[in-house]
């Protein structure tokens, strides 16, 4: 936990209005594996110039006076003090690593979501930076000048004379490898010429040369229709402002949004500033990129699937400003720009914007803090905004700005539902998922345009289930049945990957008629196959899209026309183009629906309104088409209708009721251990130790539990949760930090604490 930090710059005197011989420089180390707090070193002299704010050092810690790695956070001349502190050592980074802007966000993330400072710095300079990747030592030769000027006089034979010149006039230093090349010649030479003295040698560290990219064509920017005039105007009078502004853009899939923020960012790049893009990792696409590349031309990708050596090359050039729009998933919106003028948060809904491993950040609200520090404004836009930010837009503390129709008067898809409940019992799913209506409609579709089914489960049946005796196949890890894959004939557990061969017999009572009930997408295919034998189907979900590049020849396959009905999990219902889609089905919405989570409606919302936007995209229009067993749900009935407002207006209430964000703050605290008695005593212990705290601040919060988490075993883990929630989320975290301070969990107990948790199971 995170030590209370003082302000990293307070004013000091100015090192003339002291005593010279009164004045040391000290460091403030941020220890990279240590313990939290931040320890003063003394910097000698001769570091004086090297060391910088933001670079790492390497000092000596404890009795022993080991050698530790950590962050430069603060540097000050102040008078000597009675205690000697110890010297800096070595100075490792030649560059500061975090501006002071950075520094200060990072220590309001450590402060924000609970976790230490060192461990958000480790985060936001990526290890392939750390580690210099895709570097190396190298020794680079050029000529003495002195020399250049007597050439004549020098004994040299033909080829020394040849191998000088060459280099004399080469633009920059050349390693011996390179000069040889270009004189054809071998290193003799060249190290003759250095034992006379008149090459020199230095050695520096270089980076790996990198294929350029290919140029991308160059795209116009298009004519905006006059809602997205209106949208640009907001954003232009913010960057115009100079001041931090909040911009949610609330346009329909399809409205033209990306236009919106690519022209934005053309305007910021006329003042030399740069911009960063938030997307999806999903929708980090070759189509999304080559948008943003055919408009700008240099644009720095940041994706999880970079090597450290790619990374860290895209991060010097962002750093020294050669590249000037950085689009990237979460990550990156800890990129280096030294001149951010613009930050976007596409589909800020998205759940995955929010980190799941300590550090637990939520990428919106970084950038949020981001932009307030930096004075810049920030766009979020979306479809489907969540209810964070709609509130915010409703109590005026966002700008709102509305896109509610597609370009080009293209309409909105009709959607429709199909009851499961009326079908199943007249028959016409004939043992099944797709209902009579789905066929016919399918069918039609298939007529001249392409057909996207979503069902949100992989594998084949959900769960393994004995009907003599009840058993239900359960993975011994986790409390969680295991998924029967046909292909392999496994049943798995997806949590922690255990497998079984898949049962002939129930392995309890033995009866030879265990059952595979329950729907996934590899049944689904199935059903497909066997119905439109004809038509080429492709199933996408984690199963089928694991190797490297999968995903994109998938959907290139889809775009050409190649195949003709695409299914698979919410993994295609993200930000996809398909002009030729004409129907969209969901086989079933409800798999959301009833999960323990305060978010099941709004998730359940986001999923049909995302997978609708997928149709009607080209000329021929296009229809979906929602299986469900409750079509009168809000949720489901405000999707049928694309009426966000009216979902918005009924879960708000309720948000409220219960105190749930966004009216509330909340934190998840997650204990887990391998003895069940054991992880439940200790969380019972921090329950306890909370509420004591939050009575002695006093602060008015709930804290509900220690109960079983809904997945309540997990990789041969119990777990157990203590949900806080209290209107104000400062106090909050300070009686978690007064709480768990000294804490100290039993051997083989683990707890975590998630910050504006999103992930509820
Ligand atoms: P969104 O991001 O809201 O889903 P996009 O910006 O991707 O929407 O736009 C959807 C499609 O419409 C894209 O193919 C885009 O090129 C096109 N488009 C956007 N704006 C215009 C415009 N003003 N005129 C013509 N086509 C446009
Ligand atoms: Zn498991």
């Amino acid at each position: 936990m995170a030590s209370p930090q003082r302000t990293l710059f307070e004013t000091q005197p100015e090192p003339w209005e002291v005593d010279d011989q009164s004045i040391e420089r000290v460091a403030s180390v941020v220890l990279s594996a240590g313990p939290a707090e931040e320890f003063d070193y003394l910097v000698p002299e001769p570091l004086y110039e090297k060391l910088e704010l933001g670079r790492r050092v390497r000092v000596p810690l404890g009795r022993s006076n080991r050698l530790v790695v950590g962050y430069c956070v603060r540097l000050e001349d102040r008078a000597v003090g009675p205690r000697r502190l110890k010297p800096v050592r070595e100075v490792l980074d030649q560059r500061s690593l975090l501006s002071p802007a950075m520094l200060r966000l990072t220590r309001w993330i450590a402060e924000h979501y609970l976790c230490d400072w060192a461990a958000v710095l480790d985060a936001v300079v990526p290890a392939g930076v750390r580690g210099g990747a895709g570097t190396r030592m190298a020794t680079l030769l050029s000529v003495d000048p002195e020399a250049a000027g007597r050439l004549g006089e020098l004994k040299l034979s033909q080829r020394q004379v040849e191998i000088f010149k060459i280099l004399a006039a080469a633009k920059e230093p050349l390693t011996p490898a390179d000069l040889a090349r270009l004189a054809r010649c071998t290193t003799g030479p060249i190290t003759a010429l250095r034992r006379k003295g008149l090459i020199r040698a230095r050695t520096a560290r270089l980076a790996l040369r990198r294929a350029e990219e290919t140029v991308p064509v160059r795209e116009k920017h298009l004519v905006l229709n006059a809602d997205q005039e209106a949208a640009l105007k907001t954003v232009l009078a913010a960057l115009n402002s100079g001041r931090q502004q909040t911009i949610l853009i609330h346009g329909v899939t399809g409205s033209g949004k990306t236009e919106v923020y690519m022209q934005a960012i053309r305007e910021v790049l006329q003042f030399g500033r740069q911009a960063i893009v938030l997307v999806p990792e999903i929708s980090l696409t070759p189509q999304t990129v080559e948008r943003f590349r055919g408009r700008f031309g240099a644009v720095a990708v940041l994706h999880s699937h970079l090597s450290d050596a790619e990374r860290h090359w895209h991060w010097q050039r962002i750093a020294e400003g050669t590249v000037s729009v950085v689009v990237g998933a979460r990550s990156a919106v800890f990129a280096p720009t030294p001149h951010l003028g613009l930050m976007v948060l596409d589909e800020e809904h998205e759940s995955s914007f929010k980190q799941e491993t300590a550090p637990r950040y939520h990428a919106r609200d970084v950038a949020l803090a981001r932009s307030v520090a930096e004075g810049i404004p920030l766009v979020l836009g979306s479809a489907t905004p969540s209810l964070e930010s709609w509130h915010r837009a409703q109590t005026g503390q966002y700008t709102l700005v509305s896109m509610p129709r597609r370009v080009l008067d293209r309409p909105l898809p009709r959607v429709g539902t199909i009851d499961l409940r009326s079908e199943k019992a007249s028959g016409s799913l004939s043992g099944g998922a797709i209902s009579r209506q789905m066929r016919v409609a399918i069918g039609e579709a298939l007529g001249g345009g392409q057909v996207i089914l979503l069902l949100n489960r992989r594998g084949f049946s959900t769960h393994i289930q004995c009907p003599a005796c009840g058993h239900v196949l359960q993975c011994p890890h986790c409390d969680i049945a295991l998924t029967h894959h046909r292909k392999e004939e496994i049943a798995l557990c997806h949590y922690c990957d255990y497998e079984v061969p898949a049962p002939r017999a129930c392995p309890k009572c033995e009866f030879a008629g265990i059952r595979y009930s329950g729907l996934g997408t590899q049944r689904l295919e199935a059903e497909v196959r066997a119905r439109f034998p004809n038509v080429v189907c492709l199933r996408m979900d984690t199963d089928t899209m694991q190797a490297h590049g999968s995903h994109e020849r998938a959907l290139s396959a889809f775009r050409s026309g190649k195949v003709q009905i695409l299914l698979g999990t919410q993994m295609i219902a993200k930000g996809l183009d398909f002009p030729n889609v004409t129907l969209v089905g969901v086989i079933n919405a409800d798999t959301a629906l009833h999960l323990p989570d305060f978010r099941a409606a709004e998730r359940t919302f986001h999923l049909v309104t995302q997978v609708a936007g997928r149709t009607g995209r080209g000329p021929k229009g296009g229809r979906v088409l929602v299986q469900t067993f409750s079509p009168e749900h809000p949720a489901i009935q405000a999707a049928v209708r694309h009426d966000y407002a009216a979902f918005a207006a009924g879960e708000l209430p309720i948000r409220q009721m219960l105190r749930y964000p966004p009216f509330a703050s909340m934190i998840r605290l997650v204990v887990r251990g391998s003895s069940e008695a054991v992880t439940s005593e200790f969380s019972k212990q921090v329950a306890q130790r909370i509420d004591a705290a939050v009575r002695a601040a006093p602060v008015d919060a709930r804290v509900l539990g220690p109960a079983p988490c809904p997945f309540a075993r997990l990789k041969g883990k119990y777990r157990f949760q203590i949900q806080l929630q209290s209107g104000d989320g400062d106090q909050l975290r300070a009686a978690v930090r007064q709480a768990t301070g000294d804490l100290e969990p039993p051997e083989n107990v683990q707890w975590i604490a998630d910050v504006d948790p999103v992930e509820m199971l």
